[in-house]
């Protein structure tokens, strides 16, 4: 017997929970070898609580730091369905296609994936056994004692559904974290009293940006302090030197508060050795031969990080100074961010999450709660003590898959893969892979019977 018998109820082979990059990732791996029709003839459903498939990219003022390439590599692949085809033409695609070797502007990246999006969508009217949900939200998980998993959704003005299946894909998108992080030992961030405070998933929207560029015109000389060294740390220095204000800026009035430098992406060693870019060994992918390909800032972040480096043929950058967080006691640090005119967390992201019960109705505390990977290395989702539910999976920013190196990933890297490219491509093949793997099981069960 499985959770509750609400007003309806259908089923499914698979549940995907959330449309955006994440969620279509899986169903992009599948089209691209031929397998998305049959999936769609098991039965899918898709649960996105916006209008629109493609997810939440366009909110953000920055350009891509993926190549526009690598967004439409999918296009040109042998499975790809007759359904799909009319993408290859589409103007958005078209204009995509002017940035296949430099990075697009993410509201542009935005308009393609919804296109990609809509035209999902579309496919869903020929498949009787497969249903999409827009303007619905996903409620909660309800594992099911027979092995299967209830969502219980609910759309604008209506009352709520029970949707089951074989198994469900989460896929809500990413959530900061920083206000649990410690900025040194017994001080959070949190309790600093910031004048103004923008964390980077704020900062790098196209309000958020304006926002700043205020604060750049207000500053009198107080410096604006980035804490974090990564992607997000060295997109935001980059966003705020394009501001019209930041002409204003003196020398060193950005701070980049980092606990260690960042790695840094060559296309090949001979790219690293001519930029003088120390690198080890554990810093080449083995697919590849690429420098820190899974780890290394690449796009603008990289373009400003090689300006404040003063790395040859670029104009150094001198209104950026890159500094040791650890060399800042707590009272240095608290100071430090109490007098900035604008702090910006970039701490990075982890899963958003969703209540998720037990087949005795009891909530479980996933690891992604209370800030963990949210899944394990087949992408299952992982309860506080480690354990992975079944069939319940995680994709998407923040999700802390660790990419292995036969996936093209280097061995010094112990990040977590937020690209759209392996959502589509590694990461979404082990969830189509286990998908699959648990709707054969059933088969054999039901022929057994
Ligand atoms: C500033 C920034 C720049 C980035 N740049 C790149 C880049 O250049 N290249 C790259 O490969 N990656 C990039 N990423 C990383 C990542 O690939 C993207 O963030 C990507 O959009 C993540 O997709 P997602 O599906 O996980 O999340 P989202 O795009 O946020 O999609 C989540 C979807 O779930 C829906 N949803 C949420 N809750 C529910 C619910 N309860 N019920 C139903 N639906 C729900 C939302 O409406 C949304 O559509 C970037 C990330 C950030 C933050």
């Amino acid at each position: 017997m499985c959770w509750a018998e609400p007003h309806s109820r259908r089923d499914f082979s698979s549940i995907v929970v959330g449309g955006g990059p994440g969620g279509l990732g899986p169903l992009l791996w599948a089209a691209q070898h031929g397998l998305l029709e049959s999936w769609f003839d098991q039965g899918i459903a898709l649960i996105e609580r916006t209008g629109r498939l493609g997810g939440t990219l366009g909110c953000y003022g920055i350009n891509s730091d993926s190549l526009g390439g690598s967004y439409l590599e999918c296009l040109g692949s042998a499975g790809w369905p007759t359904a799909l085809h009319h993408l290859r033409h589409d103007p958005v695609t078209l204009e995509m296609q002017r940035y296949q070797a430099s990075y697009p502007p993410l509201p542009l990246v935005n308009q393609y994936m919804g296109r990609v999006g809509a035209a999902v969508a579309d496919m869903f009217a020929g498949h009787a056994a497969s249903a999409l949900h827009l303007h619905t939200t996903a409620q909660s998980v309800h594992l099911c004692s027979d092995g299967r998993v209830a969502v219980v959704i609910q759309g604008q003005n209506d009352r709520t559904k029970t949707l089951v299946a074989r198994s469900a894909v989460i896929a809500l998108g990413g959530r900061q974290h920083w206000r649990d992080e410690m900025a040194a030992p017994d001080l959070k961030f949190v309790d600093c009293a910031a004048r103004q405070l923008l964390a980077s998933n704020e900062l790098l929207t196209h309000e958020g940006l304006a926002r700043a560029n205020e604060i750049i015109r207000d500053a009198a000389g107080r410096p604006i302090v980035i804490v974090g060294g990564a992607h997000s740390a060295y997109a935001a220095a980059w966003a705020l030197l394009q501001l019209p204000d930041a002409s204003s800026l003196k020398d060193g009035q950005i701070v980049i508060l980092q606990r260690r430098p960042p790695r840094i992406f060559y296309p090949d060693r001979a790219a690293a050795i001519a930029d003088d870019y120390p690198f080890e060994e554990g810093d080449i992918c083995v697919r590849t031969q690429r420098v820190n390909r899974m780890g290394g800032i690449r796009g603008h972040g990289r373009d400003i990080w090689r300006r404040i480096a003063r790395k040859p043929n670029v104009a150094p950058e001198s209104r950026v100074a890159v500094l040791a967080l650890q060399d800042f006691s707590p009272q240095q640090l608290r100071k430090t961010l109490e007098e900035a005119a604008l702090v910006v967390p970039c701490l990075g992201y982890r899963s958003a999450t969703m209540p998720i019960f037990d087949s005795n109705g009891q909530r479980l505390t996933l690891k992604a709660d209370i800030n963990g990977d949210a899944v394990d290395g087949d992408c299952r989702l992982l309860t506080a003590d480690g354990k992975p539910l079944p069939n319940v999976f995680g994709i998407g920013l923040g999700s802390g898959f660790r990419p292995t190196q036969a996936m093209g990933c280097e061995p010094n890297f112990r990040g977590q893969a937020n690209s759209l490219w392996m959502y589509q491509n590694d990461i979404g093949a082990v969830i189509y892979r286990e998908i699959q793997a648990l709707a054969d099981e059933k088969q054999t069960a039901a022929v057994a019977a």
